[in-house]
């Protein structure tokens, strides 16, 4: 035999293992008994669709719990403090103003996605509605110190939403509970007939000086961007590429926008799984 010391080391070496092996089973069943229970499914899956629903789920995952995205907000409303206080040193002849929208850039309405994503929902507007009259979203990091700041400065703020007419009184619950300036009647501008805002922005321009536009989808700026292929929409950021962090102030928003309509052509035709696709086909590999 090979073996130097064959029947006591056989005998050491097998009760060895028996040893190993009872002390890994009871320590598997003690681990299983004392860890955490594996989460419940949540996700009904009701469409064939998964990025109307994971997509969005996803993306509010982020927008409520990655300090990054807080981090953006914080760095966007910080250089709009440096833009106010460059403006404040100039000469002008109408009264200061700052335009802003509201979702996204100042209340997050991540909750609603949520909501809906967790019944395999994408957006829905009777579900949105339900959501903005509860007035309870909470802000964006640093929204609410700036807007004081510029009120403290005797800089107007006027809200300029797509939020709908019915949704006003929601609104303004939402942002009078956080002490936001100006949350009156009188600078709260909602869509009436059309999503485009040139008309409410030319609107507040006849009497004051626009000194920042802040948003988070760039139809928030300007009409250039509004209802357009995401190539004229990238050009067009091109041209306008200077105002980004003077003039225009942009929020992160990967949860939906003008950007997500130009994926379907700016069309509502489409059904979820039309909508995947149409996102799919878009999309670049190796
Ligand atoms: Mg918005």
């Amino acid at each position: 035999m090979n073996n130097k010391y064959p029947t006591a080391y056989s005998g050491f070496f097998m009760m060895k293992q028996i040893f190993k092996i009872s002390a890994i089973t009871i320590t598997t069943l003690l681990v299983s008994c004392n860890s955490t229970p594996p989460p419940k499914e949540t996700h009904k899956e009701t469409t064939e669709s998964s990025l109307m629903v994971d997509g969005k789920l996803w993306s509010s995952a982020y927008q409520q719990n990655a300090a990054e995205y807080k981090a953006l907000c914080f760095q966007a409303y910080n250089i709009a403090k440096l833009r106010l206080d460059q403006a404040l040193q100039k000469d002008a002849n109408k009264a200061l103003a700052i335009i802003t929208d509201v979702d996204e850039t100042v209340l997050d309405n991540s909750p609603n996605s949520v909501y809906q994503g967790l019944q395999g929902k994408g957006y829905e507007s009777e579900s949105w509605k339900n959501w903005t009259a509860k007035g309870t979203a909470d802000t964006l990091a640093g929204s609410k110190n700036f807007f004081s700041y510029a009120a403290s400065r005797g800089v107007t703020v006027f809200y300029v939403t797509n939020r709908g007419e019915d949704e006003v009184e929601g609104t303004l619950k939402n942002l009078k509970d956080f002490d936001f300036p100006y949350a009156d009647i009188g600078h709260i501008l909602p869509k009436t007939t059309t999503s485009d805002k040139s008309e409410r922005r030319e609107k507040v321009l006849k009497d004051y000086e626009v000194v920042l536009y802040i948003g988070d989808n760039l139809g928030d700026f300007s009409h250039d961007f509004d209802s357009k292929p995401s190539s004229e929409r990238n050009s067009n950021v091109e041209k306008a590429s200077g105002q980004f962090g003077n003039k225009f102030i942009v929020l992160p928003n990967f949860n939906y926008g003008g950007w997500e309509k130009a994926f379907y052509k700016n069309s509502y035709k489409w059904t979820d799984a039309q909508k995947d696709s149409l996102i799919k086909s878009t999309m670049k590999s190796y």
